[in-house]
C-alpha cells in the first residue's frame, strides 16, 4: 500500500533501521537507506533490498543536509540513527555528549525541517522516530542518551501539533532492549561501570527491566512503522508507543 511513497530511514545499514527499511519495502515504498558501513556491504544491501543509499555523517549538520539533498522528496521519514555511551557522569567524555545529542536529537530536527515542505505540498506525510524506553524513563550512566531521547519525544509532540492539519503525523516508537550491535557493544562498558560479568549485564541490567524477560525483535519495530503509515493510523499523532515488554509500565 506504499507504492509511490519514498521512505528515508536513517541508520538503516544495521539493526532496527534495516528491519524498518525491509518492512516498508515489502509494502512497496521506494526505500532510501542511510548509514555507515563498508561500501561493498552497503552496495550488496542495496542490491538485495532494491534500495538506494545516501552517504553522510548525521552527527554533523552539513552531513544531514547532504543526506536530505541526496534522498530527494521524502514522504516517510524514519529518524532511527543513534548511538549510545555508558559512563558515570563525572567521567562522561564531553565529545561523546556532543555527538550523541547531535546524532540522536539534532539530526531529527534537521531532517524534519528539511522534509516537511514536500510533505505539506504532497498533503501527506509520516515522521516516525525510533526513540527508546529511555525517552520516558532513565537509567544510570546514560546521561547523554536519556537526555537526547527525552528531547526527541518533546520534538515529536511539537511536530505533531504543528503538522496535524496537513495530514502529516509524527510519532515515537520506543523500544526496550532490542538485540542489535548497539546493545551488544554497550555490554563491555556496562561490565566495567557496574563491575559485572557479561551474563549479569544481560540478565540483571538489561532483561531485568523488561517484564517479559525477552529482547524485542527488530522486525516488530518494522511492523509498527508500517502500521503508522496506514490510514487507520491517521489519528495516531504525537504518541510515544512503547514496545518494551512492560518496562515503562512499572
Ligand atoms: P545499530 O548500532 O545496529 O545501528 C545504528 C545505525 O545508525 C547504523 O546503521 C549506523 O551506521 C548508523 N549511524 C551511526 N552513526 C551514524 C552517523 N554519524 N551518521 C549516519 N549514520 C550513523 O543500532 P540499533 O540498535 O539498530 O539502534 C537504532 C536506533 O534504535 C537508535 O536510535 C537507538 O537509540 C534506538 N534504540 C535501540 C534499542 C536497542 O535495544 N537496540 C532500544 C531502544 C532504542
Amino acid at each position: 500500500f506504499l507504492q509511490g511513497k519514498r521512505a528515508l530511514i536513517t541508520g538503516s545499514t544495521s539493526g532496527i533501521g534495516l528491519a524498518v527499511a525491509r518492512a516498508l519495502k515489502a509494502e512497496g515504498a521506494d526505500v532510501v537507506l542511510c548509514g555507515l558501513g563498508e561500501p561493498d556491504a552497503i552496495a550488496a544491501l542495496c542490491e538485495q533490498l532494491g534500495a538506494v543509499h545516501v552517504a553522510g555523517d548525521l552527527s554533523r549538520r552539513d552531513g544531514v543536509e547532504a543526506v536530505m539533498a541526496g534522498a530527494g522528496q521524502v514522504d516517510i521519514l524514519v529518524n532511527n540513527a543513534g548511538m549510545q555511551h555508558v559512563a558515570p557522569i563525572e567521567d562522561f567524555p564531553v565529545d561523546k555528549w556532543d555527538k550523541i545529542i547531535a546524532l540522536n536529537l539534532t539530526a531529527a530536527f534537521d531532517t524534519s525541517r528539511l522534509a516537511v515542505p514536500h510533505m505539506k505540498a504532497a498533503g501527506w506525510g509520516r515522521i516516525i522516530q525510533v526513540a527508546s524506553a529511555h525517552s520516558l524513563t532513565a537509567s544510570p550512566y546514560k546521561s547523554a542518551y536519556v537526555a537526547a531521547k527525552h528531547g526527541l519525544a518533546g520534538l515529536t509532540k511539537t511536530l505533531a501539533l504543528e503538522l496535524a492539519t496537513h495530514n502529516i503525523t509524527a510519532n515515537c516508537i520506543s523500544p526496550g532492549y532490542v538485540w542489535t550491535p548497539l546493545v551488544e557493544n554497550q555490554i563491555p562498558d556496562t561490565m566495567q561501570a557496574r563491575a559485572m560479568t557479561r551474563e549479569q549485564v544481560i540478565n540483571d541490567v538489561m532483561l531485568v527491566r523488561q517484564p517479559t524477560r525477552k529482547f524485542v525483535q527488530p522486525a516488530d519495530i518494522g511492523a509498527m512503522a508500517v502500521f503508522l503509515c496506514r490510514d487507520e493510523a491517521n489519528n495516531m499523532n504525537g504518541a510515544n508507543i512503547s514496545m518494551d515488554g512492560g518496562w515503562t509500565a512499572e
